[in-house]
């Protein structure tokens, strides 16, 4: 599958907006659904390209790399999951919303030999964080409402006592065979079999708390791990913590989705912070030593006398980290300098910025004027 076009294998052009990208993904998964075509290795490969490109084409900044520069732009968006998927479960898992988050994401099918599990619907919830905690990473509680496995039966569906069965349709094998008629003929079709739908077991006395299902609705104190370095709109994906699954199947995610609350003293450029360092006329035209906020406490900055205003300070390192997979190291807080202009003059004040308004030494000559104009298009470009 090396030089497959992702936009070739899903149907759609190029310029497709992402609710045609969905439907015509939904259109090829359900063409080669291993369900409905049991044991048919292409097909199963069809199933995975065609998620490798709704992976990338579905995310409009993989997609804009992908355009720009093909597969070789993808790598590296480790993390977050980039590249193809080796198992197909992955696939139901990763997109839970088009396979539905109860029947339909199985757990556990490869080839039809094995039984079927029930997985979890995924859970979305949002968080707001300081850079201070963006800074160090934090771990998150959430109060969540979600399915959780039934404490009267354990989560197997089945009254005290009593026992899932195994299946007698299928012998618990959780598939059955038919034969269908095909322009080839009888063909034999190995399919789920419809009297357990894959488990291979059957609950017959049903816990009276759960009616079989082995989950109840719930309320649970989840706490999730959100690692340094993240930045808003990025969404954290936390395995396992969604909604229980149907006896004792394979539990849901949890994404959650991160935004952040805008600092009272740094605006974050990517992992630099910018600080606006407002200083005196006195002080810029003398020179000083001043404090200025980091993260974790104060720095003190030495101002060279005669600094302007635009000029740009770097505190290495003191800025934010990269994300796991995103780079290594940290940003740095970028300090810009302005200069604090008096809106209002007493009139000693007034008097000697009138002594000094014309004053020759207060005039930029033309090497000033080029100094300053040089760092100001250095900024820009
Ligand atoms: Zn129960
Ligand atoms: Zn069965």
């Amino acid at each position: 599958m090396a030089d497959l076009d992702y936009y070739e294998i899903l149907g759609v052009d190029k310029s497709a907006g992402e609710a045609d990208i969905k439907k015509a993904y939904r259109k090829v998964a359900m063409k080669y659904h291993p369900d409905k075509n049991p044991g048919d290795a292409k097909a199963e490969e069809k199933f995975k390209e065609a998620a490798e490109a709704y992976e990338v084409l579905r995310d409009p900044e993989k997609r804009q790399r992908y355009d720009q520069f093909g597969k070789a732009g993808l790598n590296g968006a480790g993390g977050f999951g980039g590249g193809g998927f080796t198992d197909i479960n992955d696939i139901f898992s990763h997109f839970s919303d088009i396979f539905g988050g109860g029947f339909g994401g199985f757990g556990g099918f490869g080839g039809g030999a094995q039984t079927q599990q029930y997985r979890g619907g995924d859970l979305r919830l949002k968080t707001r964080l300081t850079l201070e905690e963006i800074s160090t990473g934090v771990t998150k509680k959430f109060k969540v409402k979600k399915q959780v496995n039934c404490d009267e039966c354990g989560g197997n569906g089945c009254e005290k006592g009593h026992h899932p069965e195994t299946c007698s349709a299928c012998n618990g094998s959780g598939y059955v065979v038919r034969s269908v008629r095909s322009i080839f003929g009888m063909v034999q079709q190995q399919t789920p079999c419809p009297t357990c739908r894959g488990e291979g077991k059957v609950v017959k006395n049903k816990c009276r708390k759960c009616h079989g299902e082995g989950t109840v609705s719930g309320e649970e104190i989840v706490e999730i791990k959100i690692p340094a370095g993240v930045a808003e709109g990025m969404v954290v994906n936390a395995p396992g913590k969604g909604h229980a699954a149907k006896r004792n199947g394979v539990a849901g995610d949890i994404q959650v989705l991160i935004e952040e609350i805008p600092h009272e003293h740094f605006v974050r450029d990517d992992n630099d912070l910018i600080y606006n360092l407002l200083l005196t006329v006195g002080q810029a035209t003398l020179g000083d030593v001043v404090e200025v906020p980091t993260l974790e406490g104060k720095a003190r900055v030495t101002i060279k006398s005669g600094t302007q205003p635009g000029t740009r300070m770097r505190l290495r390192s003191k800025g934010l980290p990269a994300v796991p997979g995103y780079g290594y190291g940290r940003g740095d807080i970028v300090i810009n300098i302005s200069v604090y202009i008096p809106e209002t003059l007493s009139k000693e004040e007034r008097k000697a910025f009138e002594m000094l308004k014309d004053a020759e030494n207060m005039m930029p000559n033309k090497s000033i004027k080029d100094k300053i104009f040089n760092s100001f298009r250095a900024y820009f470009s």
